[in-house]
């Protein structure tokens, strides 16, 4: 039968005594004794990976391979042991960035979710072991998992890029308005209402291509929240200017009628 790993079950090795020294040998012994059966990597060893304290991690079953470690679930979960006495130790800090990389990698290898990474003990109902030792809080092992906000970041994402395209897509209304107005010679705005001058249009659209990055990257810089609608009338009113080398008073007013808006959003006015 197949272990298909639904869990991340993490214990100690619970060693008799305190020794920095290498234990994979040790148990393996001990298991071998127990009559545990032989991996197919050649190990008797109950656990699928054993974790010295120099960091050192060794796998001793596949990972879809039986395991032998926790009773009711050796065909769906995956198995650590870490080298030392968890009720009289704290594991070393090698051990801690292998596991924790171990965590990582499996977790996201067979999609196992925070609340599935747990202790032996959280398997035994009636407490008849410590395993993973009583110096580690139950959710120990679970907090090395490292939560990416993956899902969240792609919605904020998309929500930006479709802020993006509305945007574009009011300024290249905004180019074909200018354009129609210059070429029907009559002018909505009163700036406009000179003849066309395609040198003065490429002005505009060239000013524009400077002006837009320049006042999306302030409002960035600064943190705040431009609307397409508000950059879209400050965009206007550079236009009606840059366009319009003889400024009117009123499209000068109207100008600054959009700088100020800009001006109070930064929180400068
Ligand atoms: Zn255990």
């Amino acid at each position: 039968m197949k272990n298909t790993p639904k869990f991340l079950i993490i214990h100690t090795e619970a060693s008799p005594i305190i020794t920095n020294a290498p234990r994979f040998e040790i148990v393996n012994q001990f298991h071998q004794q127990r009559l545990f059966d032989k991996s197919s990597l050649g190990w008797y060893i109950g656990y699928h990976y054993f974790l010295e304290k120099s960091g050192k991690l060794i796998q001793a079953r596949l990972d879809d391979e039986e395991g032998m470690h926790t009773k009711g679930y050796n065909l769906s979960s995956l198995s650590i042991c870490m080298a030392g006495n968890g009720d009289v130790e704290l594991p070393t800090k090698e051990q801690i960035e292998t596991l924790k990389k171990w965590i990582n990698e499996k977790a996201v290898q067979y999609k196992i979710p925070k609340e599935k990474i747990k202790p032996h003990r959280a398997f035994l109902p009636l407490f008849e072991k410590t395993c993973y030792g009583r110096l580690l809080l139950d959710d120990w092992a679970a907090n090395l998992l490292e939560e990416k906000p993956k899902i969240a970041n792609i919605t904020f994402k998309i929500e930006e890029i479709k802020k993006q395209v509305t945007l574009l897509q009011k300024i290249v209304g905004l180019l074909q308005r200018i354009i129609f107005y210059k070429s029907m010679n009559k002018g909505k705005y009163g700036a406009f209402s000179s003849s066309v001058n395609p040198e003065k249009l490429a002005l505009t659209i060239k000013g524009l291509a400077i002006f837009v990055p320049s006042v999306v990257a302030l409002a960035k810089l600064w943190n705040i929240d431009i609307s397409g609608d508000d950059l879209i009338s400050i965009i206007l009113n550079a236009a009606l200017v840059v366009s319009q080398l003889g400024v009117a008073f009123g499209t000068g007013l109207t100008l600054w009628g959009g700088i100020r808006k800009l001006l109070v959003h930064l929180k400068i006015l």
